[in-house]
Order: structure tokens, then sequence, then C-alpha cells
């Protein structure tokens, strides 16, 4: 049996779920906070990142900041200090300059 719905019942459907899918959003849009506001940065600082093509949040999961050679974590969630750029990264970034965090320990 086929059940059939009527306008009002998807239209109210809809509503429900953008309410319900609110929270989801705003809670992956915090994962990827921004460390650095990219207005407080220096020309310098704006060329370095992208000159090595950093990113806030790395599509790359193999290769985030957390676990680059370079990375110093804070004490502030996300956000720690790359010895290469000059201010704040986000730890689920990423650059051109990744490297393992092995290379601390030789
Ligand atoms: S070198 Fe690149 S990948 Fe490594 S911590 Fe700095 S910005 Fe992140």
């Amino acid at each position: 049996m086929k059940t059939r719905y009527t306008r009002r019942q998807c239209l109210q459907c809809a509503a429900v779920m953008s309410l319900l899918a609110s929270p989801l959003l705003h809670s992956c849009k915090q994962s990827g906070q921004s460390c650095m506001d990219p207005e407080l940065l220096s020309t310098g600082e704006k060329h370095l990142r992208k000159q090595l093509a950093y990113v806030e949040l790395s599509e790359e999961l193999s290769r985030p900041c957390g676990l680059c050679h370079f990375y110093h974590a804070s004490e502030s969630g996300d956000c720690g200090e790359c010895t290469l750029l000059d201010g704040s990264v986000n730890r689920q970034g990423s650059c051109t300059s990744w490297a393992s965090e092995t290379r601390r320990e030789s």
C-alpha cells in the first residue's frame, strides 16, 4: 500500500528537518573554526600562507597540522602555533610544508 502525503505534511516535515539540522551545521562550523583573522595578518604572512597553500580545514585527513613536526599545541582547543607561520593555525588545517612528527625525535 502506497502512502500519499499532502503538501502541508511535506512542508511541515521539511520545517522540522531544518530545525533538527541547524545544531549539527553549527557544530560543524565550530570544528573548522578560524584560528587567525586574515585581516590581522601582515602582508608577508598572508603571502607565506598563500605560498604554502595553508587551509584552516584540510581535506587531506592524513596530513593535519596537529600531526605535523612544526605544530605546537596550545591549551585553547583546536588552535596551536606553527614554527613556519607567524601566528595561530588550526589543528585540523594543513599546508604543503607538512612534515611527519617522527622527524622531531631524530
Ligand atoms: S607547517 Fe603547515 S602543516 Fe605543519 S603546522 Fe605549519 S601550517 Fe600546519
